[in-house]
C-alpha cells in the first residue's frame, strides 16, 4: 500500500514520438514548441550529434555523417500531446505553408510517406484552422515543455538519464562519454 520511494514520475512523462510510416499519414495541430537536432546513425542506433563546433562529438571526429531532424509538439486527433518527427525537407515544406498561414489561424499538419519503401521521403500538407477559443485551449493544453521533449528524445536514444535540473553542458559531457563507449563497443 505505501511506497518506499517516489514513483518514477519522469518516465510517466515520456512523450509519444510520431513518425510517418509508408501509407499511414499522421495528423495533428501544431502547438508551438519544437526541438531541432543533428543526429548520427551509427551501429544501428540514432545518437545525437554533440556538434563539432564544441569539438566534443566523438562521431563527428570519426567522420560519421549527420542527419537533421525537427520535432514538433503536436496535438493529436484524440487530444493527446505528441512529438512529430520531420526531416529537413519535410520541415522546409511546413515552413512554406506556415508563411501562408492567415493571421488568426493555426496549422493542422499532415505528414505522410508514399506507400512502399520505409525510407520514402516524408511530405507535409497543411490546412488552416481558425483560432477559436476551443482550438486555442486545446493547443495550449497540449503544447509540450521543451525540457520534456529533450528528455523524451534522450530516452528514445537510450542515453544516460538526464538528471532533473542538470545543465545541458554537464549532460553533454556524460553523453560524450556514453557515445565513446558505444564506439569502443562497450555498450
Ligand atoms: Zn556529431
Amino acid at each position: 500500500m505505501f511506497l518506499d520511494k517516489m514513483p518514477n514520475v519522469q518516465s510517466a512523462k515520456q512523450v509519444t514520438i510520431m513518425r510517418a510510416k509508408p501509407g499511414k499519414p499522421i495528423q495533428g495541430l501544431v502547438t508551438g514548441s519544437l526541438i531541432r537536432v543533428m543526429t548520427h546513425w551509427y551501429k544501428g542506433k540514432t545518437l545525437p550529434c554533440l556538434l563539432d563546433s564544441l569539438n566534443k562529438c566523438p562521431l563527428c571526429k570519426i567522420g560519421i555523417a549527420k542527419r537533421y531532424y525537427a520535432y514538433y509538439s503536436l496535438r493529436g486527433a484524440k487530444g493527446g500531446a505528441a512529438m512529430l518527427e520531420l526531416t529537413a525537407t519535410a520541415e522546409a515544406e511546413l515552413m512554406d505553408y506556415a508563411k501562408q498561414c492567415p493571421a488568426g489561424s493555426v496549422l493542422l499538419v499532415t505528414a505522410s510517406r508514399a506507400p512502399g519503401k520505409k525510407n520514402n521521403p516524408i511530405h507535409v500538407s497543411v490546412e488552416f484552422r481558425d483560432c477559436s477559443a476551443e482550438n486555442m485551449i486545446a493547443i495550449n493544453k497540449a503544447d509540450l515543455d521543451k525540457d520534456i521533449m529533450k528528455r523524451s528524445l534522450t530516452r528514445l536514444w537510450n542515453l544516460p538519464e538526464w538528471g532533473l535540473g542538470m545543465r545541458e553542458d554537464v549532460y553533454v559531457e556524460i553523453v560524450s562519454s556514453h557515445i565513446q563507449e558505444v564506439i569502443d563497443g562497450n555498450v
